[in-house]
């Protein structure tokens, strides 16, 4: 186990009121592997700590106050006997040894400056930047807030991605599942969304985490150097654990991301968490339930698996007014094998989301990217958070999208289509690349409306599909040059006034007019 988790909780330990509880002494009865088995702690606690003596009669006090006392993480709780994972070096640990309870469940030290920074699944800064101090000791491990300490979801969390934000609207205090097979653009997907944030204002701008679980090295570090490149790390953590660590840590790594993000949550402000992603973290909770010699349940998880990860994401909230107003969206990401969705982490975390944006390897491939698939997306409680402006325009892109799908499974078979049928295949076309995207060019909201509303009153009529990116790229070009004022009014505005979408008709007309090379049929 890693020297910061003994450091740590030493430190943790050191601060302990020990005259508290009535302590609970239990012995030793097996050890293997860094687990320990443990007879005789009544009333322990998940995740609590404990700590090992080799006397026979020292206090708790004393064996804390050992300089190589040797501490332990509860991590099963069986009818007689708890297990723990030694936070040390475990040859050290003996049968018929003295363990003592702490009454103390693992937390991280959390404070403000920890935006920014890239730390470990303890809050321990190892970005080389120095030390972070902590404010306040966050549990890692906590019940959720109730029902009645909630409030309905109702501001959006712009993802920057037009399909997305468009059609899969997510909400602030949301559970969305970015769901795909490897390599289809899941991580760039979350990244973008953390990227847009940027173009918030200031006071709405949520603080970004980003929980890497057991993702490569320099993976992780390339993601980070996006972020700072777009401005975006100086609202944004990173919790970072390789593939390399041992299980335990990649098992803390999302529940950490959880604390820092409960921080700020409790004090008014809106989080959004990434947990990039689920599937290795239930495949660290399986090797260590492995270790642990916990039954093997389905495909060899431990059964609690799904109620793991739905305490870890039922902490994502949106708080009640009385309670600060604060948010925690989340973003978890889960890994199919070819598209299999019905494998059982991915039927889990489905059930235990508020929607899916899946992604498909062959629009992928296609070049359709993102590769959402629109067809099976959904968000569940966005839509009443999107903004009045964005609701107007995307009515329309949606049912284009769906007449299209149709269509184009039939136009296979069919081989001479009438001028209509054909006509609306075109303008699906259209629909699908003004969709595309590049990575890392997340769209501000107002930029999309304007030009969702545009393609939705004619602004492609009478180009060529070929023609769409580069004409929405001049078009939005043209409004900011010339029509800024309409874009600062959709900013600020969130709604289309009939005066607005006056000028936006004209905005429509005017460019076509200037740029009739693009319009070759028409003219
Ligand atoms: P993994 O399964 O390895 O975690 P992933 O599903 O998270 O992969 P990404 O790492 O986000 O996928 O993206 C895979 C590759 O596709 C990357 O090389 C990325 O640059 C590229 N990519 C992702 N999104 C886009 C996009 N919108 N346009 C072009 N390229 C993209
Ligand atoms: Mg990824």
């Amino acid at each position: 186990m890693s020297s910061v988790i003994i450091e740590k909780i030493k430190q943790e330990i050191a601060n302990l009121d020990t005259t508290a509880a009535p302590q609970s002494v239990g012995t030793v009865t097996s050890v293997g592997d860094g687990i320990a088995e443990i007879d005789g702690l009544k009333d322990a606690q998940m995740m609590e700590m404990v700590v090992f003596d080799g006397s026979d009669n020292k206090s708790l006090e004393e064996v804390i106050a050992a300089d190589n006392a040797l501490y332990g993480l509860i991590l099963n709780l069986e009818e007689d006997t708890v297990k723990v994972v030694v936070l040390g070096e475990s040859t050290h640990v003996k049968e018929g040894m003295r363990v003592l309870r702490t009454n103390k469940l693992l937390s991280i030290p959390v404070s403000e400056s920890i935006v920014g920074r890239v730390v470990n699944p303890l809050g321990e800064a190892i970005d080389g930047k120095g030390e972070l101090t902590g404010k306040k000791d966050m549990p890692i491990e906590r019940v959720a807030y109730g029902v009645m300490d909630r409030s309905g979801v109702d501001e959006p969390v712009h993802t920057g991605i037009k399909s997305i934000d468009s059609m899969i609207p997510i909400g602030r205090g949301q559970r969305e599942l970015i769901i795909g097979d490897r390599q289809t653009g899941k991580t760039t997907i979350a990244i973008d969304t953390i990227i847009n944030q940027k173009y918030e204002p200031a006071d709405k701008r949520p603080i970004c985490i980003y929980v890497a679980v057991g993702q490569k090295r320099s993976k992780t570090a390339s993601l980070m150097a996006k972020l700072e490149e777009a401005g975006a790390m100086e609202y944004t953590t990173i919790v970072a654990t390789s593939a390399s660590e041992a299980s335990p840590l990649l098992f803390l790594a999302p529940f950490a991301g959880a604390a820092i993000g409960e921080y700020f949550m409790e004090q008014g402000k809106d989080v959004l968490v990434v947990f990039d992603d689920l599937t290795k973290h239930a495949n660290a909770y399986r090797q260590m339930s492995l270790l642990l010699r916990r039954p093997p349940g389905r495909e060899a998880y431990p059964g609690d698996i799904f109620y793991l990860h739905s305490r870890l994401l039922e902490r994502s909230a949106k708080l009640s007014q009385e309670l600060g107003g604060g948010s925690i969206t989340a973003l978890p990401i889960i890994e199919t094998q070819e598209g299999d969705v019905s494998a059982y982490i991915p039927t889990n975390v489905i059930s235990i989301t508020d929607g899916q944006i899946f992604l498909e390897t062959d629009l992928f491939n296609k070049g359709i990217r993102p590769a959402l698939n629109v067809g099976i997306s959904v968000s569940r409680v966005g839509s009443s958070a999107q903004t009045k402006a964005m609701k107007k325009v995307s009515g329309k892109i949606r049912l284009e999208l769906a007449q299209f799908r149709e269509l184009e499974a039939f136009m296979q078979f069919a081989s001479d289509l009438d001028e209509e049928t054909k006509a609306r295949i075109e303008s699906g076309r259209k629909y699908v690349e003004l969709l595309k995207q590049d990575q890392n060019d997340p769209m501000p909201f107002y930029r999309q409306v304007m030009v969702i509303y545009a393609a939705n009153n004619g602004l492609f009529t009478g180009a060529s599909v070929e023609d769409t990116k580069a004409i929405e790229e001049a078009y939005l070009s043209f409004v900011e040059r010339d029509r800024k004022d309409i874009l600062d009014t959709i900013e600020t505005e969130r709604a289309l006034s009939d005066e607005l979408t006056a000028q936006m008709d004209k905005s429509i007309t005017d460019f076509k007019e200037a740029n009739s090379k693009f319009y070759a049929e028409a003219a």
